[in-house]
């Protein structure tokens, strides 16, 4: 087993070549396209409640803006560092491709421990954060949202000391604020939704009936959760669900209501809900079901576990879930993975749609969301399953063919290579 700490931005950059070598691009492009365009990296340093002062550091990487504005969210988090921003910055950059958006790929983080933080730790926090990378967004420029650990109430912070800083209205430099500040009807769980269409797709090309079926969802927070819930409206049966502290597994199909009032009510964990048998997030993965939904963290499939995953069917909510090696040998088992760009751009969508919203200063009803989304996400699997079949390839490899190619095409007009 490699010994090497996993490197998500070097996986990112594997996937670019993959695209990019088949696309058979010119030297010039493909260094291009590995790398981001624009870097920042700044100390924020912030009063805490007892007076002293810490300092953090913060990134915001705008990797690509050949096709638009750069988009992408804010992560806190503890092992946050330039090169898991690089890497969600370069995922960022196709999916707004695949899904055929206006908009290039962008991301931002600050290390941190965020539940250590007080409200009003993490409200000064925000506010520093805009007061360092402000003068670099704007909504033709780039657009942050909020992504793991950061909320809409962080998204509020961020736009009023934004607004203070240039004496303006000017909500639409960034996405995922509450409604009352112009948020979007449908974009607190609009990844999930967006997986959900997807699901949809798969359905409707493979004839992987969802009514009934097994499904398996790692991570119960706010995608993995939201997924859950609707699966279960749906009529699928979801039999194995997890957060970090361990699993629940049940056969006859877990009690989803009960088990997002429980985890809300219990610090976010999972393990002491009594409606099924405790298994670890391993047995989780490689359980026999007939569609698999990693909703929680990168590299998980990986070259160990790969061989032993059961479902036919593996659509990735989570950025990054699976590693290169292992993204082979499902394709050689025949598993069909959608991959992350497309499977998870939901979000971004809605992202998109409050953008439009906010600059229009007209706001849609919630079905107009939805009616959009399903749109959306049905066209750009269509797209993805079409080369797809005209390359054989894996369904990533179709996607990121996809994406680059709209990329380097936007590079090109503009005379860039
Ligand atoms: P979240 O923090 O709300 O939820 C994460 C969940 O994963 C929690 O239930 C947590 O307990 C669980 N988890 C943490 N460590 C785990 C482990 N070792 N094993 C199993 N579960 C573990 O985050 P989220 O917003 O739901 O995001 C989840 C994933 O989806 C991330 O990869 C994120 O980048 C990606 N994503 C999120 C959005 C969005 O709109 N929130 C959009 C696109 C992609």
């Amino acid at each position: 087993m490699s010994t090497t700490p996993y490197n998500p931005f070097q996986t990112a950059q594997a996937q670019v070549d993959a695209a990019t070598e088949r696309l058979g691009l010119e030297r010039s492009m493909r260094e291009l396209l590995r790398w981001p365009m624009h870097e920042m990296q700044f100390r924020l340093p912030v009063r805490m409640d007892n007076g002293t002062v810490e300092v953090y550091q913060g990134y915001r990487v705008r990797y690509n803006h050949a096709r638009g504005p750069t988009k992408g969210g804010l992560r806190w988090h503890p092992d946050e560092t330039l090169d898991t921003v690089r890497a969600l910055a370069c995922w960022m950059t196709w999916k707004c491709a695949v899904l055929d958006l206006p908009l290039g790929g962008g991301k931002g983080g600050v290390t941190c421990t965020p539940a250590s933080l007080s409200e009003g730790e993490k409200e000064r926090l925000a506010r520093a954060y805009i007061r360092a990378v402000g003068h670099q967004l704007s909504v033709d420029k780039d657009v942050p949202a909020p992504d793991v650990n950061t909320t809409p109430q962080i998204m509020a912070w961020m736009v009023d000391e934004y607004e203070t800083l240039i004496g303006r209205h000017h909500a639409g430099v960034i996405t995922g604020k509450p409604i009352p500040l112009g948020g979007s009807r449908g974009r607190s769980n609009s990844t999930s939704m967006g997986g959900l269409y997807i699901a949809r797709a798969v359905e409707n090309l493979l004839g992987h009936k969802l009514t009934g079926a097994r499904c398996a969802i790692q991570g119960f927070g706010n995608v993995g959760g939201g997924l859950a819930e609707l699966l279960h409206e749906a009529g699928a049966k979801v039999i194995a669900i997890s957060a970090f502290d361990g699993a629940i597994y049940n056969e006859k199909g877990i009690d989803i209501p009960a088990a997002l009032k429980h985890y809300a009510r219990n610090r976010q964990e999972i393990s002491g809900f009594d409606g099924g048998q405790k298994i670890t997030n391993e047995e989780l993965l490689t359980c026999r079901c007939d569609w698999l939904f990693p909703c929680a963290l990168e590299n998980v499939i990986t070259e160990q576990n790969a061989p032993e995953i059961q479902a036919p069917v593996v659509i990735e909510l989570a950025n990054g879930p699976t590693s290169t090696a292992a993204d082979r040998i499902l394709h050689e088992r025949s598993i069909l993975v959608v991959p992350d760009i497309l499977a998870n751009a939901g979000g971004v969508t809605v992202s998109y749609f409050e953008q439009v919203q906010n600059t229009y200063n007209y706001y849609w009803s919630l079905e107009q969301v939805h009616t959009e989304l399903a749109r959306r996400m049905a066209d750009a699997f269509d797209a993805v399953h079409r080369e797809h079949e005209r390359t054989s390839g894996p369904m990533r490899l179709a996607a990121y063919m996809l994406a680059v190619e709209r990329v380097a095409e936007a590079c090109r007009l503009r005379g860039w290579v």
